[in-house]
């Protein structure tokens, strides 16, 4: 059995612990137990789990696994300080808010020999499972990724980093890309950003990804990706899956713990991650000349 801790009680600290309380049956899930969670706010047990200090969390020996849920910008600080004393992580997405960072923490882990597992419960859904099929085979022209969304609360940093699950759809199914362009249009009075990355695939197609939030913008994707043999424009709806998405990360998640994923895909996962970060910092250095 693995000792857990969650870190920030919002929307996914708060799913974290009901996934816990309540995994799959017959999963690797099985193996969390949830003994505390963390919070700068003094709050009542949560789901009748108590509150202890990162301290105190840092140095329990039943405690060998820490849930970062916190907004993005506190979530390197936190991986550190649980690697640090040797405990495997889960943050959620994105890892850190910059490429070097992120670096270093992978190279921390390795070192301590724990588990280091970034949440992306985008690549769980079924409607990407689907567009990934209808995809698969075809050879892209050109494409759009734009993507619509309410305003983001402080502290979810940059939106290249804060949308990285947009970026890492078009990584998975186009491949490794490179930045080309990048232009950021912000109304910060009225919570308004826009931010456009124009990318290219390891064969020159390109691929334009557009990130746009504000206040009363419905959440949605939208696709135009032009193939050799046809044209798609919107992602294919998909009937929920059975299983939440953040229960199927946390048995990915426990699986590892429970050395049931090869070392082949965890590296693959690892320079995915490290890719997609280090293209949201160059959208980031372009949007900012
Ligand atoms: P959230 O706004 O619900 O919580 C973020 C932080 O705010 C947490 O640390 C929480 O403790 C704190 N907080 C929440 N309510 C508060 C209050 N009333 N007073 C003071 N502090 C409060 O955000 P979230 O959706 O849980 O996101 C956390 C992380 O999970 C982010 O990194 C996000 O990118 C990631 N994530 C969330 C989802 C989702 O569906 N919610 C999906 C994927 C990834």
């Amino acid at each position: 059995m693995f000792g857990a801790v969650v870190v920030g009680i919002g929307t996914a600290g708060w799913v974290r612990i009901r996934d816990m309380l309540a995994p799959l049956p017959g999963s690797p899930a099985e193996k969390l137990n949830v003994r505390a969670f963390i919070s700068r706010r003094k709050l009542d047990s949560q789901q009748g789990v108590s509150q202890v200090t990162a301290e105190e969390a840092a140095s329990r020996e039943d405690i060998q696994v820490a849930f970062i849920c916190t907004e993005n910008v506190l979530h390197e600080e936190n991986i550190r300080t649980f690697l640090q004393a040797g405990k495997h992580v889960c943050v959620e997405y994105p890892m850190t808010m910059n490429y070097k960072a992120a670096l270093e923490l992978w190279n921390l882990a390795q070192e301590k020999g724990v588990i280091l597992h970034e949440e992306h419960i985008e690549l769980l859904t079924e409607d990407y499972k689907e567009l990934k099929r209808e995809v698969e085979g075809k050879l892209l022209q050109e494409g759009t990724l734009h993507f619509t969304g309410g305003a983001l609360k402080p502290g979810f940093g940059f939106p290249a980093f804060s949308g990285i699950a947009r970026l890492t759809w078009l990584v998975e199914l186009f491949g490794e890309l490179s930045v080309t362009a990048a232009t950021m249009e912000e109304d910060s009075g009225n919570n308004y950003c826009k931010m456009t990355a124009k990318l290219l695939t390891s064969d020159d197609r390109p691929l334009v990804w557009i990130e746009e939030r504000g206040p009363g913008l419905p959440r949605a994707k939208n696709i135009n990706f032009q193939f050799d043999s046809c044209t798609l424009t919107e992602v294919p709806p998909a009937p929920r899956g059975a299983v939440g998405l953040f229960m199927q990360d946390l048995i990915h998640f426990s699986a590892k713990l429970a050395g049931q994923v090869s070392p082949g895909e965890l590296h693959k996962e690892k320079i995915r991650i490290l890719h997609c970060l280090r293209l949201a910092e160059n959208i980031q250095q372009l949007c900012k000349r």
